[in-house]
């Protein structure tokens, strides 16, 4: 079993992985295969996640959450995800998009309204800012929430919205400036389900992390209350870069999870399989390959623990966030390539979940921001441009 690294070697992270281990692996494994093939919510799976705590593990206390810093919510993102990249995002998004908005810029009305609830399960949360014509531009965004007494009547649409075919509150990024107010423009509104004119559209089949609602929203005169405003009108783009930047360790350490669910199946079938009268993992060109596997994990890990814990103590994260992102689901994506070679044709068939990380692992490649996102973000950093 992987250890946990040095850097967050503390008995109480030790039992925090115990804890979300037996949960993923009573709760989560036996529904893995399943919720990939069906496609489907796994609202029974979403409920009890609910009860064991995991939809609010860095929301605060007072509000039912666990109240984890961003090491301990790392350690527990790994298990889940290790078991069912579909169950992290459960947790990711409820937690670590929605939750996380509302409880770090949201009124204390918000938070005592929608808090317990999403901690609980009893509503789903889901995160609106890619839109059809702007996704990793997302200053660029054109769904509009024009000011009309004291509501914002809201028009256009949101896309690839993880839970957003099952949600009951959507925090939606919604231009309120002029059309060309760029980042400036934007502010962050709570839309709740049966508002009039929020409708979901088109539910979308994505490669990986599947039955988790992903979905297109629409909005056509819908109207919000001024109450429901997150922060302060103008103040969206900031709430946005400030939560996805937390959700990058978040998407990080799923990364390390998916990526060592590959190398634990390909130990385990490099020791079970015989081929020329030998084990598998006797030939050299697999257990090289097995090694490059743990090393870049290993990596990975230390990459997505370091951002955590420069979080943890305050610090701008940003950076880091983007380099534990980047080469953490890289190296997941790597890591399960490698696997379905080790597994040769049985690694390529619906026989074992090993095609289902290399499809899992690329979805993390791709959302929260793209590799070539963290790249830019990092090379700006770095050039002070
Ligand atoms: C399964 C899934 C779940 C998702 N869940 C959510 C969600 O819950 N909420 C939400 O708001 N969004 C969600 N997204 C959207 C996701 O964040 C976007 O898909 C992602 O940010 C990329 O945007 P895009 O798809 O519009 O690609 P584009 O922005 O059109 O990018 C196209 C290509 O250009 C590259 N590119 C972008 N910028 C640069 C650059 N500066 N230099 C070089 N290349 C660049 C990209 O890396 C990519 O390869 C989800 C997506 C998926 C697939």
């Amino acid at each position: 079993m992987p250890a946990i690294p040095e850097i967050a070697a503390k008995p109480e992270y030790a039992d925090l992985q115990t804890w979300a281990r037996v949960f993923a692996a009573r709760e989560i494994l036996p529904l893995a295969e399943k919720i990939d093939r069906e496609d489907e919510y796994p609202f029974q799976l979403q409920k009890k996640m609910g009860e064991y705590g995991l939809l609010g593990i860095t929301l605060p206390k007072e509000y039912g959450g666990l109240g984890l810093d961003m090491v301990g919510a790392s350690i527990v993102g790994e298990e889940i995800s290790k078991a069912s990249l579909s169950a992290g995002f459960l947790m990711g998004v409820q937690n670590g998009l929605a939750g996380s908005a509302i409880a770090l810029f949201g009124s204390e009305e918000q938070k005592a309204k929608y808090i317990p609830r999403l901690v609980k399960g009893e509503i789903i949360g889901a995160y609106g800012l890619t839109e059809p014509g702007a996704g990793s531009d997302a200053a660029a965004i054109s769904t509009k929430a024009v000011r009309e007494g004291s509501s914002y009547v809201v028009n256009g649409s949101k896309m690839f919205i993880t839970q957003g075919a099952v949600a009951d509150l959507l925090v939606l990024f919604a231009r309120t400036g002029p059309s060309g107010s760029g980042a400036a423009g934007i502010t962050t509104l709570l839309v709740e389900k049966g508002d009039a004119g929020f409708r979901v559209g088109q539910k979308l089949e994505v490669m990986g992390a599947r039955g988790t609602g992903t979905a297109e929203l629409l909005f056509e005169n819908c109207r919000v209350g001024q109450e429901r405003v997150v922060g302060h009108e103008g103040d969206g783009f900031l709430i946005a870069l400030g939560i996805l930047g937390r959700s990058r360790i978040g998407a990080a350490s799923a990364a390390v999870g998916v990526g060592e669910a590959a190398l634990e199946a390909s130990l385990a079938y490099a020791a079970k399989r015989s081929i020329f009268d030998r084990p598998l993992g006797k030939f050299e060109a697999i257990r090289f390959m097995l090694a490059d596997m743990a090393t870049r994990l290993s990596a990975a890990k230390l990459l997505t623990f370091h951002a955590a814990t420069v979080h943890d103590r305050g610090d701008d994260f940003m950076k880091e966030a983007s380099m534990a992102k980047y080469f953490a689901s890289e190296a997941a994506v790597w890591a399960a390539e490698r696997a379905i070679q080790i597994h040769g044709g049985y690694g390529v068939s619906k026989l074992l979940p090993v095609e289902r990380y290399l499809r899992d692992a690329k979805i993390l490649d791709i959302v929260e921001g793209t590799s070539e996102v963290q790249r830019w973000i990092l090379s700006k950093e770095l050039l002070g441009d």
